[in-house]
């Protein structure tokens, strides 16, 4: 104890004890420590081992390649959590949107046109009905190539095989849809 004292009076900077000076020594044989808290990022006071802001522990500095692959670690992790968040979005977006989609109340008179309705409605089987349909598309096809306007005379007459054309697809699926029923109806449907 008393060498302390005599130690302490005769020179202040040097610590009071040798145990402390071997410790302080000790210290500086070691590898380096980091600069800054990785919890806080706040700089670390000199010689200190715990972070003066958060109490965080001061760990060893770093080596500069484990810090490239810390980086790269980092920039994979955010990348993949930047995907997982943006599908997420989407996902919870879809379900609202599913959920405004339920909450949408649809005239009752709507339910006319679904096919099933249709189709008990006409009386005619599936594949009678889609010929039918189909016939009614070529009509309107044919209806349609009247708003061509022919300006010369080669004009004109290729809007008439059009027509022709298309009144006869129409002609060929009411046909068939005539024989899908009789097909079907001779089935006992
Ligand atoms: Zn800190």
């Amino acid at each position: 104890m008393s060498e302390v004292v005599q130690d302490t009076q005769q020179e202040f900077w040097r610590p009071p004890s040798p145990v402390v000076a071997n410790d302080i020594l000790a210290r500086e044989a070691a590898p380096a420590m980091a600069e800054t808290c990785p919890r806080c990022s706040s700089e670390f006071l000199l010689g200190s081992r715990f972070c003066h802001t958060c109490g965080g522990r001061r760990r060893e500095a770093i080596s500069p390649t484990a810090r490239a692959d810390a980086a790269v670690i980092a920039r994979v992790w955010e990348q993949g959590v930047a995907r997982m968040s943006s599908v997420v979005a989407g996902l919870t977006s879809r379900k609202t949107w599913s959920g405004i989609w339920d909450k949408i109340q649809f005239p009752a008179w709507l339910r006319y046109l679904h096919f099933h309705e249709i189709q008990s409605w006409i009386g005619l089987s599936t594949a009678a009905l889609i010929a039918f349909m189909i016939g009614l598309g070529c009509v309107a096809g044919a209806l349609l190539v009247g708003l061509l306007t022919a300006k010369t005379l080669v004009d004109w007459q290729a809007i008439q095989f059009y027509r022709a054309e298309w009144l006869l697809a129409a002609t060929a699926a009411f046909v068939a849809g005539i024989l899908l029923k009789k097909a079907s109806g001779g089935d006992g449907e």
